[in-house]
C-alpha cells in the first residue's frame, strides 16, 4: 500500500542553478546545497535555472542590487544598467513554461533575482537598505502560482522547515496527479480522506473547514476544487508542533485499542508521551503504528498520507 503512494516518476522541482553547484554566480562560484544535491536528488528531477545568466549578464558579471524608487522596485547592476525588465520578463516566461510541470521550487536565499524573502532592498541609489525585498525572478514564479511549494536553501537546513517543504511538495504533486487524471467528486473526497490526519496535525480548524467545503458537491466542481486546494496548501504550509502530532497519534492509537493487550496499550501510550516530551523522535510512535497496522490491518488508517507523506528513505522524521 505504502509504495502505491510514491510517484512512479521523479517529482520535478525548479531550483536556482547555483544550488546544484553550477558555477553561475556573479563571481563564477556556486552555492551548492548538500541537501539538494545529495539527499534529495535521488527522488526529484531538477529544472535548474539561473535568471541572471539567462538574460545574458554572463559569468563573471557585475553584482546587481534591488532599489526602491518611490513605488517602483528596480534591479540595477554595479555598472548602472537597469536589468529589471529583462529579469521580470524572464520570470514571467518561465512561470508560464513551468506551470503544472513542477511541484515546487527551491530558491537561493538573499539573491536580488532568486531570493524568496528578506532580500536587501536599497533606498534609491543610497547605501541605506532594509530586508524587505523579494527577488524579481522568484516573485514572478510565486505570483503566477501562489500555491506552488517554495523554499530557500538556508531554511532547508532547519529540520522542521525541510520536512514541511517536502511534505507540501509530495502533497501538491499528488494533487497535480489527481487533476491530470481527471477530477471527479469521488476523487476529491478520496483525496481529502487520505489527508485527514495530516490536515488535523496542521490545523483541526482547517480540516473541518475543508470538510464543510466538500459537504455539497452539487455545484461547479472545478471552482470548488480550486478553492479546496488553495485552502489545503495554505493549511499545511507551517510545520506541525509536537503537541499537534501528539493529538493525531492519540487519535490513531484509538484504532488499535481493541486489539492490543494492556501491556501493549501502556507501551504505546508511553512511546507517545516520550515523543511529546522530546525524548523520542516522531519516527518512534509512527513505527509502532505501522507495526500494529501490519498486525491489525485497517483500510482507513493504511491510506493515511500522514503515515507516509514522502519516501521513508528521505529520513526526515528522524529529526522531528
Ligand atoms: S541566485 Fe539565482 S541568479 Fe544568482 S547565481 Fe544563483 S541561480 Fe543565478
Amino acid at each position: 500500500m505504502y509504495r502505491d503512494f510514491i510517484p512512479k516518476t521523479k517529482i520535478r522541482l525548479g531550483i536556482s542553478a547555483c544550488l546544484l553547484g553550477e558555477p553561475v554566480r556573479f563571481d563564477g562560484g556556486h552555492k551548492r546545497s548538500a541537501f539538494c544535491t545529495d539527499a534529495l536528488s535521488d527522488f526529484v528531477e531538477y529544472v535548474p535555472l539561473c535568471p541572471e545568466a539567462a538574460i545574458g549578464l554572463g559569468v563573471p558579471r557585475p553584482t546587481i542590487r534591488l532599489e526602491q524608487h518611490d513605488d517602483q522596485i528596480i534591479a540595477t547592476s554595479a555598472k548602472g544598467n537597469d536589468v529589471t525588465e529583462a529579469l521580470v520578463a524572464y520570470g514571467k516566461e518561465q512561470a508560464v513554461a513551468l506551470d503544472q510541470k513542477i511541484s515546487g521550487y527551491i530558491f537561493c536565499a538573499k539573491s536580488p533575482s532568486c531570493g524568496m524573502e528578506r532580500v536587501k532592498l536599497y533606498q534609491g541609489d543610497s547605501k541605506m537598505s532594509t530586508s524587505d525585498g523579494i527577488g524579481l525572478f522568484s516573485n514572478e514564479i510565486m505570483q503566477h502560482n501562489p500555491i506552488l511549494p517554495v523554499e530557500e536553501n538556508g531554511r532547508l537546513n532547519d529540520a522542521l522547515l525541510r520536512e514541511n517543504f517536502i511534505t507540501r511538495v509530495y502533497a501538491y504533486s499528488h494533487w497535480q496527479h489527481v487533476i491530470a487524471e481527471g477530477l471527479t467528486a469521488g476523487k476529491l473526497i478520496e483525496f481529502h480522506s487520505q489527508y485527514k490526519y495530516l490536515l488535523m496535525a496542521h490545523s483541526l480548524a482547517a480540516y473541518k473547514t475543508l470538510g464543510q467545503l466538500l459537504s455539497d458537491l452539487s455545484g461547479d466542481l472545478q471552482s470548488l476544487s480550486e478553492c479546496y486546494i488553495v485552502e489545503f496548501m495554505r493549511s499545511i504550509s507551517k510545520p506541525v508542533s509536537r503537541k499537534a502530532h501528539t493529538n493525531v497519534l492519540q487519535h490513531l492509537q484509538g484504532y488499535f485499542k481493541n486489539h492490543l493487550t494492556s501491556a501493549q496499550r501502556q507501551e504505546f501510550a508511553k512511546v507517545i508521551t516520550d515523543y511529546r516530551n522530546g525524548h523520542l523522535p516522531l519516527l518512534a510512535p509512527l513505527t509502532l503504528i505501522r507495526h500494529f497496522l501490519a498486525a491489525y490491518p485497517d483500510e482507513y488508517v493504511a491510506k493515511q498520507r500522514y503515515l507516509h507523506p514522502y519516501p521513508d528513505e528521505l529520513n526526515l522524521r528522524y529529526a522531528l
